[in-house]
């Protein structure tokens, strides 16, 4: 009998430790090095109109207290920088310095030399894309946000954010994302709340979504073998919106996964477990 009672009561609470260490939770870390993300807390009465070089800041409660979340573009240089509320009758400012970081480069030979060096009649083409990505990173929506991520795919991930790019022998750009190895067709999982604010067929990025989490926070997952959100669609926590493939510039499949804050992309991991 108190055996009985005991698995009564213990069972629902195994089943719900299981279920939550499966989809791991964590609240964002900071990291004041380019690319990287500032938590500056704010007092309870004062957390509005905070903006960073001109863009609003996201505002979240880390620990129970209310933050500013700033986005650390990586070519920021080392330095003092600040975030800013104006009204009426105030300017309310908070300081933050910025330490270097050094990223390290990496060599990729990519097999479609077209990906590398895309042919001129390409080139229409990928100005457009580039134009729609850029609102796209630039979206903002003022709702409230679930800064609380998942992983949105479970995999090996390369943490190669930052690395400058040499694609056969050429310098591009650094590597705005994350990339988790996995085998094309595993579901793609959106780590937070939000809506489907871009997606497409992109020269480069192959079959991509965007999702507006909320306040200048987007995710943006490429490479996809299949796209499974329509423009404009509402998608939860956990819900899949593709499988990852190996569309676009790539050497095999994988998810890449970038992570815009205020507009600029910042390292993924730092909203994971760490
Ligand atoms: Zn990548």
């Amino acid at each position: 009998m108190a055996k009985d009672l005991s698995l009564r009561f213990l069972l629902p609470g195994l089943i719900l430790f299981g279920l939550l260490a499966a989809q791991a939770q964590a609240q964002p870390r900071q990291s004041l090095v380019p690319g990287g993300i500032a938590i500056i807390s704010l007092e309870q009465e004062n957390t509005t109109n905070y903006r960073f070089r001109d863009k609003p800041v996201l505002i979240a409660k880390i620990d129970g207290v209310p933050s500013a979340l700033v986005g650390l573009p990586l070519n920021l240089r080392p330095g003092e920088y600040f975030i800013e509320a104006r009204d009426s009758s105030q300017v309310r400012k908070k300081f933050f310095s910025i330490r270097d970081k050094k990223y390290s480069t990496q060599h990729i030979t990519i097999t479609d030399e077209r990906k590398v060096n895309p042919y001129a009649s390409d080139m229409e083409r990928i100005l457009a894309e580039k134009a729609r990505q850029q609102v796209a990173r630039n979206h903002y929506s003022p709702a409230a946000v679930d800064v609380d991520f998942i992983t949105p795919v479970s995999g090996v991930s390369t943490g190669s954010f930052g690395r400058r790019r040499v694609f056969n022998g050429q310098q591009r750009r650094p590597h705005s994302g994350m990339d988790i190895a996995a085998d094309t067709g595993t579901p793609v999982l959106s780590p937070s709340a939000g809506r489907v604010v871009e997606l497409g067929d992109f020269f480069f990025s192959g079959n991509l979504v965007y999702i507006d989490h909320g306040q200048g926070l987007i995710s943006m997952f490429a490479h996809l073998s299949e796209i499974d959100v329509k423009l404009g669609d509402r998608v939860e926590k956990g819900q899949i919106v593709g499988k990852v493939g190996a569309t676009g510039r790539v050497t095999g499949p994988h998810l890449h996964w970038s992570l815009g804050l205020n507009g600029t992309w910042i390292d993924p991991a730092l909203f994971l477990p760490d």
